[in-house]
């Protein structure tokens, strides 16, 4: 139509359509869900109790989030201001990123490492440098010290990291918070619940950390789009400005609470997770798959060069994992969620029964 008409679309910005496009495969999920790190089971019986009693009224409202902001605080011993909550990670990476990256920045990110750093990266007129893992996928600490520029103005870490479900330490990350003293650390800790490390502590105390969490893993809330961002108040009051005061809506506002205080749920989840972790691995370990060592509810896997048949053989057999094949180092490579224990031995059923289909194909 708008061809015959010879119309002409004004355009995007320059930025915009350069921009990197991603289209995460979430369509026909009806399968045991190992392809997103999400909570593969349920939130909390808690949240569910919640949700029932939101009165059509209250829908009508515009979601006042300070309240809940303050509870959160208090839950994670940080002042009210030093808090935000955002639309998931993926608002606060947002949000962080156009507060603080301007043309002629540099964003450094450790890779392979979350794809959502770079695409809104993509957005800014900075420049993201991938500073890449050697084959162990530790974390480059020594590479990353050394890219380091008076232009570096933002560093971006996954804590522990996705896909490899590899962790760095404390130690590490302050010494880098102190080299770059005019740079923003971002450390996502998105896994934090399956690691049990923090830094979420120094926030405050090392004046360029900020943190991220997200409610959409270990609690079970990814639907309800929530996250957070912790930094000093005088960092906050920039992201403040950019943050939409109505991002975070009201359901998951209400429901909030009643996942924090359900710690019961939480650690139970956790632990039955880590448990099924141990056991997935000794699957892998006993068909000889090579695997990365996780600190995250997730493992990656070495498949090679049948990465595309094993992902597919899987899904034949009811359970979806993804393939990072095309993330810097990661050729072969595909990641699976852990659930729990009960789902994860059917899981380890499909993966032996794939194993040995592949095996026979090529042995
Ligand atoms: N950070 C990391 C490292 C992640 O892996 C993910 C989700 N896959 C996110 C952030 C996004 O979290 P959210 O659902 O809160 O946007």
């Amino acid at each position: 139509m708008a061809e015959a008409l010879k119309v002409k679309f004004p355009s995007p910005r320059k930025r915009v359509s350069a921009m990197m496009e991603y289209h995460p495969p979430l369509g026909c999920r009806d399968s045991l869900r190992l392809d997103f790190n999400e909570n593969t089971l349920a939130c909390s019986p808690r949240v569910r109790e919640v949700l029932g009693a939101i009165s059509a009224g209250s829908l009508t409202r515009y979601p006042e989030r300070a309240p809940v902001e303050a509870k959160v605080a208090a839950y994670l011993k940080l002042q009210p201001e030093q808090l935000a909550l955002t639309n998931g990670v993926d608002e606060a990476i947002h949000v962080l990123f156009e507060t603080f990256l301007d043309a002629g920045d540099e964003l450094l990110l450790p890779v392979p490492t979350y794809t959502m750093y770079e695409v809104y990266a993509s957005s800014t007129d900075a420049q993201a440098i991938a500073v890449q893992a050697d084959d162990s996928l530790d974390f480059p600490f020594e590479k990353l010290m050394a890219a380091i520029t008076p232009r570096t103005k933002v560093i971006a870490i996954a804590n522990p990291n996705s896909p490899s479900g590899k962790a760095t330490t404390r130690e590490l990350l302050t010494a880098i918070a102190l080299r770059a003293p005019q740079a923003i650390v971002l450390v996502d800790e998105a896994y934090y619940h399956f690691h049990g490390e923090t830094v979420i502590d120094l926030v405050g105390v090392i004046p360029n950390l900020i943190v991220a969490r997200t409610f959409s893993k270990a609690y079970g809330l990814a639907g309800l789009r929530i996250g957070l961002l912790a930094a000093p108040v005088e960092l906050m009051k920039w992201m403040r400005r950019v943050l939409s005061p109505y991002s975070v809506n009201s359901v998951a506002l209400a429901c909030l609470p009643a996942a924090i205080d359900d710690e019961t749920y939480l650690r139970w989840y956790i632990d039955d997770i880590l448990a099924a972790r141990t056991e997935f691995e000794a699957a892998l370990d006993a068909l000889n798959v090579r695997r990365w060592p996780s600190s995250a509810n997730f493992v990656l896997v070495d498949i090679g060069a049948q990465h595309k048949e094993f992902v597919h053989l899987m899904r034949e057999a009811g359970v979806l994992v993804r393939d990072r094949s095309a993330d810097p180092g990661c050729d072969g490579r595909v990641r699976i969620t852990i659930g729990t224990r009960v789902q994860m031995k059917s899981a380890i059923i499909a993966l032996n029964n794939t194993m040995a289909a592949l095996r026979q194909e090529h042995p």
